[in-house]
């Protein structure tokens, strides 16, 4: 098995809604931001080869949502998707498998792909895509809090190709690689838990977006179950260190993937490590 972070580019997120009810003068000293208090963070998905199956964990943000919504988000970088799996050696029709941790924007906008006519087409056009039941309900029908996160023209064609698997409970793709269901950050979220010759990998997603998030109370404001994501987080946390596993990053700009030691003042990265040595 080989695992490679695939880049899809940057956006910049307010650090209030990155940390939730920590000050400022706290988390500023762990993540970094801009003079309007914007963080810079990163879309890395993740390909997981394992010689029969290559399996996509997300999709960034792709091509087809709207400039208008993006003026808020303050795109940045040169990585594309397309361009990231290209320089990794891989066409879009290798992919064999799309897995969704959830369909928030910047996780499933880079499925599809508009047609020369303008309509939705698959961007993998050989993939089974996968998500699970319970976000895929909650993602067509939007609460208030989250809609805005859920663009229907990025979600809803994801139906039409007869490709979308739905999942109801935590689920093996692989012998190797299990879906957790979450419910934390968004009801439904499922997070890939991988053993990746006899070591344990977690791709966090949004239950832990960056290192400066390990630390189960500094929850990014965007968790709508927030008491939920702490025992969640805490539970994967727990695991990881028993384990001596790695959790991967989703969104940090710096850092891909650490290892975690508990001490008296908490949980705290041992070692920072790129993924491909892992
Ligand atoms: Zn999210």
């Amino acid at each position: 098995m080989k695992i490679f972070g695939v880049l899809c580019g940057n956006f910049k997120v307010d650090g209030g809604a990155m940390f939730g009810v920590v000050p400022k003068a706290i988390w500023s000293k762990r993540y970094p931001c801009d003079e309007n208090n914007l963080c810079n963070i990163t879309t890395r998905n993740l390909l997981i080869d394992t010689g029969e199956r290559k399996i996509l964990v997300d999709t960034g943000i792709g091509t087809r949502i709207s400039a208008e919504f993006l003026k808020f988000q303050y795109p940045n970088g040169n990585d594309t998707l397309m361009g990231s799996l290209h320089t990794l050696g891989y066409s879009p029709k290798q992919i064999t498998d799309v897995v969704f941790t959830h369909l928030h924007w910047d996780h499933c906008g880079g499925a599809l792909v508009n047609d020369f006519n303008g309509n939705p087409q698959l961007q993998f056009p050989n993939a089974q895509m996968w998500v699970s039941k319970q976000q895929w309900e909650w993602a067509i029908n939007p609460n208030i809090r989250e809609s805005a996160a859920y663009p229907q023209n990025l979600i809803l064609p994801l139906n039409n190709f007869g490709r979308l698997n739905l999942i109801d409970s935590s689920f093996f793709l692989t012998p190797e690689i299990e879906l957790r269901l979450h419910r934390g950050h968004t009801v439904g979220l499922l997070v890939p838990v991988i053993n990746h010759n006899g070591r344990m990998i977690v791709y966090a997603g949004d239950l832990i977006p960056v290192a400066a998030n390990i630390p189960p109370i500094y929850l990014s404001a965007y968790d709508i179950y927030p008491l939920d994501a702490i025992a969640e987080k805490e539970a994967i946390l727990e695991e990881v260190v028993k384990n001596n596993g790695v959790i991967i990053f989703q969104h940090d700009i710096r850092i891909e993937a650490v290892t975690v030691e508990l001490t008296p003042k908490g949980y705290k990265v041992r070692e920072e490590l790129a993924i491909e040595k892992l």
